[in-house]
């Protein structure tokens, strides 16, 4: 068995595979923990309850989501002494998330000395973009000295649906262009070229890039000195605005595609705007990437909004982006697609649109798995 840890600041997510299927044997979900060994004994406790285990250590494997593996790791590593002081090394650049990695990680050790721990990074699979993308151009000390560039996350998803989008296009990975556009809370683009990452829209974190649910994503930069220096606004309160005040919320009140839909159906112009920008978005990179990557094999649409909402799926495809693309979206098809791949596109589209429902433990397994039989 492998037990799949996502370990965030206030809550626990966990899902347990067979290690020889990858099948799901269970999962759940610890919120507003306190203490991580006090989590982790709910989640044994119900494991033990439910009869996969009767001993702690009957879970011998764990695969561990970390956020940022800076540039010390493009691959799942199994976790020791050095992986965890680069771990506590890139708290700075992921506060909120790496510490809190790290401390389930120390926990699980103490409580099971014995297992084995496997680190998977939401960064990793944007470690093969090259220096003109990943680098910003203010002075180059801030990258030297710093470490400040484009890092990019969600690649667990970005990576996963890419080996999907090969998988369904019987099509080898490292002979594929992909776009692929993870679109949920948190949103980004990737552009793919022969199964790696080339480019991606997040950047040195994950507030850059497209619209998202309350993130703004990209802005001229002097906004923020404007909100600071003419406006009065502390750093604090600029920091929660951009993050937590903007992007769909800032601009119609509320965050949740579903809930904006709907406001869009009763006629709410500032729902309807909020989509307008956010498409509007996602078009801009899908444009910029298409050219980056001269050859496209698939786009693929992943994450909460990008699996379900065909409203958004069909606003991205307008005519323009069609007869830039030699694509067309199948209309019927993009309205009932139910599998967890599907092609939604015409039957002669040059570029097939795809969409494919992510599943990030699953690739944290599937990480895990292999770097231990690679041992
Ligand atoms: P996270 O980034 O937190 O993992 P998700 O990938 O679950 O988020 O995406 C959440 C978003 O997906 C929300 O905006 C939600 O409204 C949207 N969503 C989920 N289901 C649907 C649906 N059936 N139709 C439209 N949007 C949906």
């Amino acid at each position: 068995m492998i037990l799949v840890l996502n370990c965030g600041s206030s809550s626990v997510k966990y899902k347990l595979f067979n290690k020889d299927t990858l099948e799901v044997l269970h999962k759940g979900n610890e919120e507003e923990i306190i203490d991580y060994g006090l989590a982790f004994n709910h989640i044994f406790q119900e494991l033990k309850d439910k009869g996969f285990i009767k001993n702690l250590d009957d879970i011998k494997i764990f695969g561990h989501r970390v956020v940022h593996g800076g540039e010390y790791f493009n691959k799942p590593v199994i976790i020791d002494e050095y992986v965890k002081q680069k771990i506590e090394e890139l708290i700075k650049l992921a506060p909120l998330h790496n510490g809190a990695n790290l401390q389930g990680i120390k926990v699980i050790e103490k409580q099971l000395p014995n297992a084995v721990q496997v680190a998977v990074f939401d960064t990793a699979f944007h470690q093969s973009i090259p220096k003109n993308a990943y680098l910003y151009p203010i002075p180059l000390s801030f990258y030297e000295e710093h470490n400040i560039r484009k890092y990019g996350f969600h690649g667990t998803s970005h990576n996963y649906v890419a080996k999907e989008a090969a998988r369904f296009l019987s099509k080898d990975i490292e002979k594929l262009n992909l776009i692929t556009l993870h679109l949920g809370n948190g949103s980004s683009a990737t552009a793919i070229q022969n199964g790696k990452s080339i480019n991606t829209s997040m950047g040195f974190t994950p507030l850059e890039g497209l619209m998202m649910g309350t993130r703004s994503g990209s802005i001229d930069p002097s906004i923020i000195l404007y909100m600071h220096d003419t406006l009065g606004i502390d750093m604090n309160e600029i920091n929660r605005i951009l993050n937590k005040k903007s992007g769909l919320r800032g601009v119609c009140g509320n965050s949740d595609l579903r809930t904006i839909q709907d406001m869009i159906n009763n006629g709410n112009e500032k729902a309807q705007l909020a989509l307008d920008i956010f498409v509007t978005r996602i078009k801009e990179f899908i444009g910029s990437y298409a050219i980056e990557l001269g050859h496209i094999d698939a786009i693929v649409f992943t994450g909460g909004i990008g699996e379900n909402s065909s409203m958004v799926r069909e606003k991205v495809f307008d005519s323009h982006l069609e007869e830039f693309l030699n694509t067309k979206l199948d209309k019927h098809l993009n309205k009932t697609v139910k599998t967890n791949c599907d092609k939604i596109s015409v039957i002669d589209a040059k570029i097939p649109i795809l969409v494919i429902k992510t599943d990030e433990e699953k690739e944290i397994a599937i990480g895990t798995k292999k770097t231990i039989e690679s041992l």
